[in-house]
């Protein structure tokens, strides 16, 4: 690939398949890069730090902002701060790799202001009935939480408009290969062998 590539952000509402979506484009679609996010949130059990977020303090967050570091930044839920260090992200760029960010709506607006070229990927449920069944039956959060996730996932489905693109989670690898084929990758078993090695 010639001059940089084209950032892309992955977006959706809660508990529409956003983490199942991108664990199966890591595992088929090795030649993505993702961004590694910074959150305040505590580990989940199985989480690892670097891997899966870098986990830090709040003071430590609020340095990153001051210092300019961040592409952009949300209050996620009205509880934890997440955000995309943008040096990594543009030197991926730089040298024309495909990149994602798996990002809620606020934090897309903010690419949208500061990288026009980028291009938006709403992941959309199939019904907004799915979207509570999925949410309820994940099982994860309590009462209060799963109401606070529904508010924020309410506002959020308003939102597919301001997206270029709308990507329906009927299925996994179809929803994947779509996002993937935007991106200009080529689609198809092959990606991981190909950049094997
Ligand atoms: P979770 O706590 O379940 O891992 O993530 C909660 C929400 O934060 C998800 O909607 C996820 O997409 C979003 N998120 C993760 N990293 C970032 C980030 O760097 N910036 C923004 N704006 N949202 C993020």
């Amino acid at each position: 690939m010639t001059g940089p590539a084209r950032l892309t952000v992955l977006a959706g509402p809660t508990a529409v398949g956003k983490g199942t979506v991108s664990a199966d484009i890591r595992q088929r679609y090795p030649s993505v890069w993702f961004s590694l996010s910074a959150t305040t949130r505590p580990a989940r059990p199985g989480e690892v730090d670097g891997v899966h977020y870098m986990f830090v303090s709040p003071e430590r967050f609020d340095a990153m902002v001051a210092d300019g570091e961040m592409l952009e930044w949300a209050l996620v839920h009205g509880q934890h701060r997440y955000g995309t260090p943008r040096g990594p992200v543009d030197a991926q760029l730089a040298r024309g790799v495909p990149v994602l960010l798996e990002i809620e709506l606020q934090g897309a607006r903010q690419v949208r202001e500061k990288m026009p070229d980028a291009r938006l990927v709403f992941l959309a449920p199939p019904s907004w009935d799915e979207l509570v069944s999925r949410l309820v039956g994940r099982g994860t959060e309590d009462a209060a939480e799963r109401e606070r996730r529904l508010a924020t996932a309410r506002v959020e489905m308003a939102a597919e408009r301001e997206f270029d693109h709308v990507v329906v989670n009927d299925d996994v690898r179809r929803a994947t290969d779509e996002i993937v084929a935007l991106m200009g990758v080529p689609v198809g078993p092959a990606d991981g062998q190909a950049h094997a090695g």
